[in-house]
């Protein structure tokens, strides 16, 4: 998500002027785009302002930018304590931020904009993308279903969809400028809706531009989550057999509490619907632990939940108070060695059904998206299966982007490894 408002913002820039620099001291603007979803991500940005405040020490004509949700969130605060930074921007300003670069020039003085709208989408503006095989398009906005942890209905607002003509025009785009894959991105994508139709329409309409190789879609809610999606997605080959399915918590009363609007049992159930519906599929997940009020029986459900699902990945958590919130508001917090405990326990399970799923790999022929050089060599690329597994293999004249069949060989931690198959001697045999 923040890397998708990353390239809007820098689409906007650079059709203004603006360039990159590759030296951070030499420049004249410097936005940090931050994410408040974890106590975590807010302290990674006040040291990084820091550094940004030594910067301006040596250059005070340097403006500094606070872009996003801890923008929104943290606005008095940044403003009062942080008197080095210029500008304080929330997520639905963004198309206002030339004016104030142009003002501050001017004034002199700090400048704030977080108003939330109710429509920006930013239909037609179109970002700058980083270079790689994956353009992210974001296809709605905000979120309404209010978890009782989460910061992010507060900070983006209300969940508003854009249009899929001009969805469509951005995928469109994406394959001229020769991306491979397309992210389409949201809160809740899969209850993006639009005058003309729902997710799966979008799904639909996406798949058919031609030239798509893949199309991969996050974060879908369990609650939104349509057998008609799952039916676009088993009639499109460029529809990646993959789904992120965050379960949260496997405890129904837990689950309650965060105001997810399903129980277990429907999880579980939804996961063997999907399952059925697409036989190859990746599901991969995220898990909270310690959330307040939860009892070791109450967690020992989650790890149920998990034993029952085999998930190929999982994201964890720990539960972060975030101000503002419901839950924030619980009078039972856990400590936090109880919650470190409990994502130790998590995180190990997690390995051994990453461990199993990976094994079912071995020996299959996978198509491969060749997306970068492996960290292990040069002569390896690292690519994903349309499942989302990362799989290292030689390179053997092919190229990033292209799409490769690979013979998975063996399982190292997360990642598969694997040779090209020689599709000469392929069709020979
Ligand atoms: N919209 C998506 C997820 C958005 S945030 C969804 O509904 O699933 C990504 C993940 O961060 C969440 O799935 C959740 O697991 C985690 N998260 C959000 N708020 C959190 C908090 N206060 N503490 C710990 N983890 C949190
Ligand atoms: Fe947060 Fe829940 Fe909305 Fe996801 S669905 S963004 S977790 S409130």
């Amino acid at each position: 998500m923040n890397v998708a408002d990353s390239e809007l913002i820098s689409g906007l820039l650079s059709n203004n002027g603006y360039e990159k620099t590759k030296n951070i001291f030499q420049a004249d603007i410097i936005f940090v785009n931050t994410c408040a979803i974890r106590e975590h991500a807010e302290d990674k940005v006040h040291s990084r302002l820091g550094l940004y405040n030594k910067i301006k020490e040596k250059k005070p004509d340097t403006i500094i930018g606070v872009l996003g949700c801890m923008a929104q969130n943290l606005k008095d605060d940044i403003l009062e304590s942080k008197p080095f930074v210029d500008i304080v921007l929330g997520p639905d300003s963004y198309r206002n931020l030339l004016n104030m670069i142009n003002s501050r020039d001017k004034e002199k003085s700090q400048l704030m904009d977080t108003k939330l709208s109710k429509y920006e989408v930013y239909e037609n503006i179109f970002p700058r993308r980083n270079n790689g095989v994956n353009a992210w398009i974001s296809i709605m906005r905000g979120c309404d279903k209010f978890c009782t942890f989460c910061v992010v209905p507060y900070t983006r607002g209300r969940e508003r969809s854009r249009s899929i003509e001009s969805i469509v025009n951005e995928a469109k785009q994406a394959v001229i400028d020769g991306f491979s894959e397309i992210t389409l991105l949201g809160q809740n994508v899969n209850s993006y809706n639009h005058a003309k139709g729902g997710f799966e329409k979008l799904l639909d309409s996406v798949a058919k531009v031609n030239g798509v190789k893949r199309i991969r879609y996050t974060s879908p809610h369990p609650q939104d989550m349509s057998q008609k999606v799952l039916d676009i997605m088993s009639k499109h080959e460029n529809i990646c057999n993959y789904i992120h399915l965050p379960l949260q918590a496997g405890n129904n009363n837990v689950l309650k509490r965060m105001n997810r609007t399903y129980t277990k049992e429907d999880f579980i159930d939804l996961v063997d619907k999907i399952r059925k519906s697409l036989p190859k599929v990746g599901i991969s997940t995220d898990i909270i632990v310690g959330f307040p009020g939860e009892t070791e029986i109450e967690f020992q459900e989650t790890l149920d939940v998990m034993k029952k699902v085999k998930f190929d990945s999982a994201y964890t958590f720990k539960y972060s108070s975030r101000p503002g919130t419901k839950a924030a508001e619980f009078d039972d917090h856990l400590e936090e060695s109880e919650k470190q405990d409990r994502l130790e326990k998590v995180i190990d399970l997690q390995r051994k059904h990453t461990l199993f799923q990976n094994k079912k790999y071995i020996e299959n022929i996978e198509m491969v998206l060749v997306e970068k050089e492996s960290k292990k060599s040069i002569k390896h690329w690292a690519g994903r299966t349309d499942s989302n597994k990362w799989v290292i293999f030689d390179k053997s004249n092919t190229n990033i982007g292209d799409i490769v069949p690979v013979t998975i060989s063996s399982v190292r931690g997360i990642t598969l490894q694997g040779e090209i198959v020689n599709i000469r001697e392929m069709e020979a045999a």
